[in-house]
């Protein structure tokens, strides 16, 4: 680590010297670190990896620059756009102008069939009322009592604890949901969002995700996704960021412990070095923030560690030549889940490079390659007649075995929020009670609740220019 010099020398004159440490570079500690540092405060970033990013990074490979997952957004995610706008990365990522999903159905006897997801430019829920009626992949009385189910969703009190007790897929049987209505459009929007089938996920999380995703604004569900490497945006713009407003950043740099100093500032230990400061915002996992809180911070610490864990597989496919028209779609009756070209922005400059998330992969994330090989490739075949006569150039697969919190009913409770009883100290990361579940949106949420709670603490309430998002799901 260096002395520091650098970012002393770069602090906005008239500051009053309040400093603090933000453990953690993926999207929170980012977040927390830059929304200190544009409200005065002198900050140090400690990431224990050698980048920027946590769960959301990129990697070389031969000549790709691969992701280590899809990553998507939509436009109802807020504070993640604000993200992508404060580090100058919106253009590399963009939204679709409008919703529209193609969903390919394997399932019928006749053949593959596309059927697709859109939005009109009508109000809520008029917007999506078309293309549910011309859904294909559902018959006429699944699609009405899709449209009641969605009515009743729409009527669900978020604020309502005892909808986290709940599973969302009883919810569904109970509205009158049958198992293809919800493999075909339920769980098709939810394995992706939630990282669970609707049986696992509590009825909170998911009602938040389809009130806010479909039905809030027509425009909510729009999607955007990076169209460079994801270390492109969360790595180096990031990077960039944080050195124009000042911050310190370290990376391999992992905290070993932290303890509060008597004189109400904090020491927080790296190899090698000791750093003190005014505030500590804790932005690491769950499971590592357990591990670092100093006793009696939480009133049940133990509560960090019921906090399941969810994996994700991407599984990595270079043809050498077009096999896809689209720049993504999802499938039914495969094991296929959604399917993204990423050539553009892997870099690849012949062929085509396709990238297959499959989340919810408790079945898979262990398996041998060659068997994620044998089962994937004949799936992509009958999915893509393209495919048939190509080559395989390259097939690799990434494996996040904690990829998310499990978004399980009863996780909301176990969820803390930023503040901690320990003055001074603060969490953040996806899996802190934002209200939303583990995602990108989740995490920058959580980052400026961090630094709001830490602002506030040190007499200097964040400047509401700063964070001009919407607040409230
Ligand atoms: C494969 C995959 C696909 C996903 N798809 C999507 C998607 O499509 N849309 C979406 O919105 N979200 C998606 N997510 C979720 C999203 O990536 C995460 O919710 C988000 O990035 C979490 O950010 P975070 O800052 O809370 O935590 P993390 O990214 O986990 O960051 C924590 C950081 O803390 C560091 N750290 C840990 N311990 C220490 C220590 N002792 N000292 C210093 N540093 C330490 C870690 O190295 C890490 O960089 C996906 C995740 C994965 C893995």
């Amino acid at each position: 680590m260096n002395d520091g010099q650098l970012a002393d020398a770069s602090q906005p004159s008239g500051t009053s010297g309040r400093s603090a440490v933000v453990v953690g570079g993926g999207l929170a500690g980012v977040t927390a670190a830059l929304a200190l540092a544009d409200a005065g405060v002198r900050v140090t970033l400690l990431e224990g990896r050698p980048r920027l990013g946590g769960l959301a990074f990129s990697f070389r490979r031969g000549e790709l620059t691969v992701d280590n997952g899809q990553h998507v957004y939509l436009r109802c995610c807020t504070a993640y756009r604000w993200f992508l706008d404060r580090i100058e990365g919106s253009a590399l990522a963009p939204l679709q102008e409008r919703l529209d999903v193609p969903v390919v159905d394997l399932a019928k006897p006749e053949g593959r069939r596309l059927g697709r997801l859109r939005r009109d430019a009508l109000p809520v829920p008029l917007h999506l009322g078309r293309s549910l009626a011309t859904y294909p992949h559902l018959s006429l009385a699944e699609r009405a009592r899709v449209g009641r189910a969605a009515l009743a969703l729409k009527g669900l009190d978020l604020t309502d604890p005892a909808l986290d007790a709940q599973d969302f897929g009883s919810w569904l049987t109970a509205h009158g949901q049958s198992a293809r209505a919800v493999e075909a459009l339920w769980d098709l929007v939810g394995i992706a969002t939630l990282n669970a089938v609707a049986g696992d996920s509590s009825l909170a999380l998911a009602a938040m995700v389809f009130k806010t995703g479909l039905l809030s604004d027509p425009g909510a569900a729009d999607i955007g996704w990076a169209h460079v490497p994801l270390g492109d945006l969360h790595d180096r713009l990031a990077r960039k960021a944080l050195d124009s407003a000042g911050v310190r950043t370290e990376v391999r740099s992992r905290v070993t412990s932290l303890s509060p100093d008597e004189n109400g500032t904090w020491s927080v230990r790296v190899p090698g070095e000791t750093l003190r400061a005014d505030t500590v915002v804790l932005a690491v996992p769950q499971r590592e923030a357990y591990d670092l809180l100093p006793d009696g911070a939480l009133d049940d610490p133990r509560r960090l560690l019921e906090i399941g864990t969810a994996p994700i597989l991407n599984v990595h496919v270079v043809y050498d030549r077009k096999v896809l028209d689209k720049p993504f779609f999802a499938a039914l009756g495969s094991p296929v889940q959604w399917v993204f070209d990423r050539t553009d922005a892997s870099g690849l400059r012949a062929g085509q490079y396709l990238a297959l998330s499959q989340s919810a992969a408790h079945d898979e994330i262990d398996a041998p390659v060659a068997a994620l090989r044998a089962r994937y490739l004949p799936e992509l075949e009958r999915l893509l007649p393209g495919t048939r006569g190509a080559e395989v150039r390259d097939f690799f697969v990434t494996r996040e075995r904690t990829a998310t919190f499990a978004p399980a009913p009863g996780v909301g409770r176990l969820r803390p929020g930023a503040r901690t009883q320990a003055p001074g100290l603060y969490l953040a990361g996806a899996w802190t009670a934002t209200g939303w579940p583990a995602t990108m949106e989740s995490a920058v949420r959580s980052g400026v609740s961090a630094a709001d709670a830490a602002l506030s603490a040190l007499g200097r309430p964040r400047p509401r220019r700063l964070f001009e998002f919407e607040e409230a799901a």
